[in-house]
């Protein structure tokens, strides 16, 4: 038995210094506060997150996209008080300013990917879901493979944990490969551009219909806890998912967040059914009106999360719009656009928007797609029917303080 120790003289400083900022900022109307009073508990008591965090029941979601929801997913199936960091603040600042607000017992913490290992280390997760790792707005296949690595040296040693990882994405089963307990999740995943040499040995991977092997040996594992293939079956259950939430990458989320659910002791028709409610993450996925107009907006950051949308446009070369910016939290090299599989748009009209529209315009006449510039949003079309409007961070930003809810 570990000795459990309580929060030290330190840790209450931190947690009182934390609770003022939050409540100074909010009253200064800079935002919610929470990851500056966070990063000031965590200056006062570097040991915060884990004091905070200790004898609750934590359920960690990580990947490179996806988490934003699956998080969400994860706290609405839970069902009752649970707490979560459903502002997207998904650093430790953000964690402790979200676990000193409350003492729910239950927690869902969103996870940036290259903070894992040491949110891990610290809070002692029940469960870690690992989604999909794949390069974010630039280029960084070879950074890609090094969180694999660290994600897989935070997972070796981790005890009284389990682990529910994609199988279809190998760089997340070279991660989760030497943990404990895992629980593979076979769901579809369309992206695997950032795996097709091997982890392990750095031979290329062969894909065949549904799975993937090296000559090394490494391969899709087996044996599957999870399956969403022909409908969801989780260790035997079948579960009747209907979410309102779009595209097969969303059904894949709910699969996860479900396995994960699972693990603590959430009885899954239940949870399937709250999950079936959830309409909206984070203004993702709702419907908007804009001058008279009707809009969809779906947010996408790199060149997986925008071939997840594709997959999930309506089949009838309706018009679409796109808003790409190149700011700091966007990446200022829009280079990304030309790993973005565009062509899949042929036969739709895509409007081009954002501060980077004559990039995507010229990504878009390479790829053979139809498009219009649009300079002037007051030159944009009447509409008969919604129009999905897919944007990156901050042209989604501006797009959501440009409409209101519908
Ligand atoms: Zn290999």
């Amino acid at each position: 038995m570990r000795m459990t120790k309580g929060p030290t003289a330190r840790d209450r400083v931190a947690i009182s210094a934390l609770r003022g900022l939050n409540w100074v900022s909010r009253a200064a109307k800079r935002g919610e506060g929470t990851v500056i009073g966070g990063r000031a508990g965590l200056v006062i008591s570097p040991n915060l997150l884990a004091t905070l965090a200790k004898g609750r029941s934590v359920v960690l979601v990580s990947g490179t996209n996806g988490k934003t929801t699956t998080t969400a997913l994860v706290a609405t199936g839970w069902g009752g008080d649970v707490l979560t960091n459903a502002t997207g603040s998904n650093m430790p600042a953000g964690h402790v300013a979200a676990l000193a607000a409350a003492h729910s017992e239950h927690v869902a913490l969103e996870v940036d990917e290259s903070w894992l290992p040491e949110v891990i280390a610290k809070v002692q997760p029940r469960v870690v879901v690992l989604l999909n790792l794949s390069r974010d707005q630039l280029d960084r296949a070879s950074e890609v493979r090094q969180l694999a690595e660290r994600w897989r040296n935070a997972l070796i040693d981790i005890r009284d944990c389990v682990v529910v990882a994609n199988t279809n994405d190998p760089l997340v089963v070279y991660a989760a490969l030497e943990a404990t307990n895992v629980r593979w999740c076979d769901v579809p995943t369309p992206w695997q551009s950032d795996a097709r040499s091997c982890p392990r040995c750095t031979l290329a991977l062969e894909h065949v219909n549904e799975t993937w092997f090296c000559s090394c040996g490494f391969a899709k594992p087996t044996p599957l806890t999870t399956s969403l293939r022909e409908g969801l079956e989780i260790d035997g259950e079948t579960i009747a998912m209907k979410l309102q939430l779009p595209g097969a990458f969303n059904e894949a989320n709910a699969a996860m967040a479900l396995t994960a659910l699972r693990e603590v002791g959430v009885d899954l028709s239940e949870a399937v059914q709250r999950m079936n409610e959830v309409s909206a993450v984070a203004g993702r996925f709702t419907f908007r009106t804009w001058e008279d107009r009707t809009l969809r907006l779906l947010l996408a950051k790199n060149p997986a999360g925008f071939e997840a949308l594709f997959s999930a446009l309506a089949p009838d070369n309706s018009d679409v719009w796109i808003a790409i910016n190149a700011r700091i939290a966007d990446g200022r090299d829009p280079s990304w656009l030309y790993d973005v599989g565009f062509e899949t748009l042929r036969g739709h009209l895509v409007w081009c928007l954002g501060e980077r529209r004559l990039d995507l315009a010229t990504r878009l006449e390479y790829a053979g797609v139809d498009f219009r510039v649009v300079d002037d949003l007051a030159l944009l079309p009447r509409l008969d029917q919604p129009v999905e409007l897919i944007a990156n961070y901050t042209a989604f930003s501006e797009w959501l303080s440009r409409s209101v809810p519908c």
